[in-house]
């Protein structure tokens, strides 16, 4: 069996991944809050999940793998947003959950799914549906000592747990305090202290609980899921480097206090942030966008996929649109290659190793130019096209619209008779019509070669049918 390793935030090491049981291989990622569209940053988790997720598929077979993912359906953002819209937060969140699983689904994400249980409602667990589990976890935490209720609220006392809290990320609970800007309360015992549940008012969105009307903090949530359908141990937990504390450090002690028989997540695994041309994306400097808007300029998802896994899920990854540029190039290559392929067999090896190790995607892809490069049969194409697959890249080549449009375009003859009349202008040496057709080609993104034969022709993967209407 192929040996993964991972690199885990909690030894800082790099380590052999043995999973608690083969049988059922367990994965827990933090998902979006949903009260707005899906950022780039916020696809890149997804996306090294995903190719976690289809490896860990890959090695221990689909049906031993649980992967969840979580969507935060209750929060002060979404409260925030429906206040201002006038739209209930029912409306929102249904709305915004929707956006994301398609939004995700156009990059060639699998969606979440529960070992033996088709249900993938339940592999994408609503913060909302585990309020009871969330309020039981806190009468727990209550009872042994670890939370205690102020005015209203529940908090976590980090100083029942202090010498292991903050190990995650690797601060001591005084660097913590002297760094973090932390909401001074007067009812806090620790200003480290955080929110397990607060009070709601009539107006926001509130459950009945023994300590009156209210609505759980963030990070409960996530103890409280993971446990009901992981339970008290489990094998990973991913999220972005963002998360680290305060919340996968809060969630640690949630869990860790809650159900002191379990170990909670074995393997940490944090991504890096991704950048947009060398800065961080923010809305004030103009480079925020969001996955639809990028597909909406017509990148395919696939472009999207491709430029992230080209980066290391531990390195910073800089978007710019000179790699979507050169990613579609690439893509549009191997798909020539791949038409009418099958996937029949075994990736390449070494492209699992790669993987295998920490998620090399970066070396992945290197190999697969190699790969590409020296395909030369039929089962060469089916090998390179099964293993696309494994990094979530080809799904959608089949059905591809671009190739039934070319079809049905070379078909009409209209680009033979251009590149004919292209060689009776070049034959007459009249440079002006035949320079006239070649740049309208070139507009259209059909490349074209002059060779001692005649002119090649090659379509781009912007080929454009429609701008060469004019010519007709
Ligand atoms: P948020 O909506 O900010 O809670 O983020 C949802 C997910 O997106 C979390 O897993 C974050 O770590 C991740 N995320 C947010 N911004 C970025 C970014 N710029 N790069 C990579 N991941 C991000
Ligand atoms: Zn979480």
């Amino acid at each position: 069996m192929t040996t993964i390793k991972l690199h885990n935030t909690k030894t800082r090491r790099k380590e052999v991944f043995e999973p608690l049981d083969k049988d059922n291989v367990r994965m827990y990622v933090c998902g979006p809050t949903v009260y707005d569209r899906a950022h780039l940053g916020n696809a890149r988790p997804v996306v090294v999940f995903d190719v976690l997720y289809r490896l860990l598929r890959h090695v221990y077979g689909p049906e031993h793998v649980t992967y969840v993912r979580n969507f935060t359906d209750v929060d002060d953002k979404i409260n925030a947003r429906a206040a201002e819209s006038g739209r209930s937060i029912s409306e929102i969140t249904a709305e915004t959950t929707q956006w994301f699983l398609d939004d995700m689904a156009a990059l060639g994400a699998l969606e979440p799914s529960i070992r033996n249980d088709p249900d993938h409602q339940k592999a994408m667990p609503r913060a909302t549906q585990y309020i009871p589990q969330m309020v039981a976890m806190i009468e727990g935490l209550i009872a042994k000592g670890h939370a205690y209720e102020a005015e209203g609220h529940v908090l976590f006392a980090v100083d029942s747990w202090r010498e292991h809290y903050g190990k995650l990320s690797g601060r001591s609970v005084d660097d913590m305090i002297a760094g973090a800007r932390v909401e001074v309360a007067p009812y806090k015992r620790n200003p480290m202290d955080f929110v397990l549940w607060k009070p709601s008012s009539d107006d926001l969105p509130g459950w009945d609980s023994p300590w009156g009307r209210g609505r759980p903090g963030w990070h409960i949530e996530c103890s409280a899921m993971a446990h009901e359908l992981l339970g008290e141990s489990f094998d990973i937990h991913g999220g972005g480097n963002d998360l680290m504390f305060p919340h996968h450090e809060n969630e640690i002690a949630q869990s860790c206090c809650a159900h002191p028989e379990g170990e909670f997540a074995r393997y940490w695994l944090h991504n890096e942030m991704l950048q947009v041309e060398g800065k961080k994306m923010s809305k004030s400097l103009g480079n925020f966008f969001t996955v639809r808007d990028l597909l909406e300029q017509g990148i395919p998802g696939e472009v999207i996929r491709f430029v992230f896994l080209s980066t290391h899920y531990r390195k910073p990854m800089d978007w710019t649109a000179e790699k979507a540029r050169e990613a579609k190039e690439t893509l549009w290559k191997w798909q020539n290659l791949t038409d009418g392929a099958e996937r029949n067999r075994r990736p390449y090896l070494d492209v699992i190793e790669a993987l295998s190790d920490d998620l090399n995607t970066s070396l992945a892809i290197s190999l697969l130019h190699q790969k590409f490069k020296e395909a030369r049969t039929q089962d060469d194409a089916n090998r390179f096209f099964s293993t696309l697959s494994l990094l979530g890249i080809g799904q959608n080549w089949r059905d591809g619209v671009r190739k039934s449009v070319e079809k049905a375009f070379t078909t009409s003859g209209l680009l033979d008779r251009l590149i004919e009349q292209m060689e009776e202008a070049r034959a007459k040496k009249d440079w002006k019509t035949s320079d006239q057709i070649r740049d309208a080609l070139l507009e259209a993104d059909v490349r074209i070669q002059v060779t001692a034969k005649g002119i090649k022709r090659e379509l781009g993967p912007d080929f454009d049918p429609t701008k060469l209407e004019a010519l007709k």
